[in-house]
C-alpha cells in the first residue's frame, strides 16, 4: 500500500465538515461573544435582533436579521436573552417548532423561579426541542480565549439528538461538554454559576477555625503565661514562632480529617452489611470535599517549610545562639555532643522532609492534568497508600519532635497539654483504626461488602 496515500487524503480538504448555520437570538455581551467563537471555529452564524443595524462591536462575519428571518436559517437556535424577556419567543412558536433551542440563562439568586429557565423555555414552545447549556461559560472568557479554568459546559434536554448537536458545536470550540441527562437537571445547572466555592466553603471554614482556636491556644501559653510567670515579653512569637506551631498542626490535622470520612464509611458498610444504602448526608458532604481538604492542608504544609527554613535568620535565635556559645566560653568547658539528641533531631527531619514530599506528590496527582492521565488504579495508589504514608511520615515527625518531652510536667503549663499533644490526637486515631480495618478478619468482609456482597440481601431468590 502506498505509504503517504494516507497523508494525501489527509491534506485534502473534507468538504463534509462545512459547519451547520447557528442563529443567536439577541446581540448582548454573550451573543457577541458565543457568535465571534463560533465564527473562528467555522460556523456560519446568523443573529436574530430587535434592531438589524450592524454595529462595530458584532462579528463582522455574523448577519443581522430580524427574529423570524434568523430562524428560518438555522435549525439550532441560541437563546442569549434574559429570561424576563422570553414572552416575545410565544408569537414565534411556529417558525421555531422542530429547531433546537438553546437556553443559557442564568438567574441572579439561587432556585429564584419555581422551574428552570430551560423548563419555562420548553412550556412556552412545547414545538421546539429545548436543551439547556453554556450557561457556565462566561462572555469575558469566551471572548479573552481565557478558558483554561474551566472548560466544561454542563448539557441537559430531553430530545437525545438535539443535545447531542449542541454537544457536538461545544466540542468544535474546545470545550467540554458533560451531559447531565435530562431537563430536570436544568435546575442545578442554573444554580451552579451562583454556588460561591461549593467545595471549598466547609475545609476554608474548619481550617480558619482550627488555626484561630491554636494561635489563640499558643498566645496564652506562649505569651501571656510566660509573661505572666516569668516576666518575659515574647510578644513577637506573634510574627513566626506561634505560625510556626500552629501551621503544622492543622496541617496534619487537615490531613487526618482528609482520611476519617472513609474510616466512617467503612465503619458504617460494615455495620450495615451493604453498600447499597446511602451515607448520611454529612459524611457524603465531608467525602466530597477530601481534595480541597488536603490542598488546604498542603498549603499550611508548606507554609510551616518556609517558616522553619527562615528560623536560623531569626534575631532570637542568633541571641539564644549566642548565649550558649558565650556561656561556654565563660566556663572554660565545651558541651560534648549528645547522640540522642543528634538521632532525634536528625530524625524527626528526615521524616519531616519525606512526609512533606509524599504530601506534594498527593497534591500533584490531584490536579485534573494529572490525574486525568493516570488510571483508576494508580490514582487509589497515589491517594489511599502514599496518602496514608504520608500521614504515617508526618505523624512520626510530630511524635518524635515532642518525644519525651510531651510527658514531661513542664509541657503542661496552667494544666493545658501542649498544642502537637492535641494535633495527634485525630491522626493517631485514624491510623489505629485503619490499623484495625487492614486486619483480615475484617479487611475481608468489607472487600466483599464493597465488591456488592449483601449480609442480608433485600431482593434475594
Ligand atoms: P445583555 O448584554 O443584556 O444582552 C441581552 C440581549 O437580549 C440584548 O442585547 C438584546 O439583544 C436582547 N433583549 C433585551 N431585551 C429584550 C426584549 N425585551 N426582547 C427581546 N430581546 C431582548 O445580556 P448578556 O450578558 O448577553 O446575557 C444574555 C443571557 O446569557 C442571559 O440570560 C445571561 O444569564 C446569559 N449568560 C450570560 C453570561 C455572561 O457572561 N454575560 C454568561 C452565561 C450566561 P438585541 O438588542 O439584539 O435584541
Amino acid at each position: 500500500m502506498n505509504k503517504n496515500s494516507s497523508n494525501t487524503m489527509a491534506l485534502a480538504p473534507n468538504t463534509s465538515n462545512k459547519r451547520e448555520t447557528v442563529c443567536i437570538f439577541g446581540t448582548g455581551d454573550f451573543g457577541r461573544a458565543l457568535g465571534h467563537k463560533m465564527i473562528q471555529s467555522g460556523y456560519p452564524v446568523v443573529y436574530g435582533s430587535r434592531s438589524t443595524q450592524i454595529s462595530n462591536l458584532i462579528p463582522k462575519d455574523a448577519e443581522v436579521l430580524g427574529h423570524t428571518e434568523a430562524a428560518q436559517k438555522a435549525s439550532i437556535i441560541i437563546i442569549a436573552i434574559q429570561r424576563q424577556h422570553y414572552n416575545f419567543l410565544t408569537p414565534l412558536a411556529e417558525v421555531l417548532h422542530g429547531k433546537v433551542l438553546v437556553d443559557i440563562s442564568n438567574n441572579l439568586k439561587l432556585n429564584q423561579y419555581p422551574e428552570s429557565n430551560a423548563e419555562y423555555l420548553a412550556q412556552l414552545l412545547p414545538g421546539s426541542k429545548v436543551v439547556k447549556g453554556f450557561n457556565t461559560v462566561s462572555a469575558w472568557a469566551l471572548q479573552s480565549g481565557t478558558l483554561d479554568a474551566s472548560r466544561q459546559v454542563f448539557v441537559c434536554g430531553d430530545d437525545v439528538e438535539a443535545k447531542q448537536m449542541v454537544m457536538n458545536i461545544v466540542r468544535a470550540l474546545s470545550l467540554t461538554p458533560v451531559d447531565k441527562g435530562s431537563l430536570l437537571a436544568a435546575q442545578e445547572i442554573e444554580n451552579y454559576p451562583l454556588q460561591l466555592f461549593p467545595m471549598w466553603k466547609l475545609p476554608i471554614f474548619l481550617s480558619l477555625g482550627l488555626t484561630v482556636f491554636f494561635f489563640l491556644y499558643c498566645l496564652v501559653l506562649d505569651v501571656i503565661c510566660t509573661y505572666i510567670y516569668e516576666k518575659n515579653n515574647f510578644a513577637f512569637f506573634i510574627a513566626i514562632a506561634i505560625p510556626n506551631r500552629v501551621c503544622p498542626v492543622v496541617a496534619l490535622i487537615l490531613l487526618a480529617l482528609v482520611y476519617l470520612p472513609g474510616i466512617f464509611a467503612a465503619i458504617i458498610q460494615l455495620y450495615r452489611g451493604t453498600k447499597y444504602r446511602r451515607f448520611p448526608d454529612w459524611l457524603d458532604k465531608w467525602m466530597l470535599c477530601r481534595k480541597q481538604l488536603g490542598l488546604i492542608a498542603l498549603a499550611f504544609a508548606s507554609l510551616h517549610v518556609v517558616f522553619t527554613l527562615v528560623t536560623p535568620l531569626r534575631a532570637f535565635v542568633s541571641w539564644r545562639t549566642g548565649k550558649g556559645i558565650i556561656s561556654q566560653a565563660l566556663n572554660n568547658k565545651t558541651e560534648p555532643l549528645n547522640y540522642t539528641n543528634a538521632w532525634i533531631s536528625d530524625s524527626y527531619l528526615a521524616l519531616g522532609i519525606l512526609g512533606y514530599f509524599l504530601f506534594v506528590l498527593l497534591g500533584i496527582t490531584s490536579l485534573p492534568s494529572v490525574s486525568n492521565n493516570v488510571n483508576w488504579r494508580e490514582f487509589r495508589f497515589v491517594q489511599s497508600k502514599l496518602g496514608y504514608l504520608s500521614l504515617i511520615l508526618c505523624t512520626a515527625h510530630t511524635l518524635v519532635y515532642g518525644g519525651k518531652w510531651f510527658l514531661s510536667p513542664s509541657a503542661y503549663k496552667w494544666y493545658l497539654p501542649n498544642i502537637y499533644i492535641l494535633s495527634l490526637i485525630v491522626p493517631c486515631a485514624v491510623l489505629v483504626v485503619k490499623f484495625v480495618l487492614i486486619i483480615p478478619c475484617i479487611d475481608k468482609p468489607l472487600v466483599k461488602i464493597r465488591q456488592g456482597w449483601e449480609r442480608n440481601p433485600k431482593y434475594s431468590e
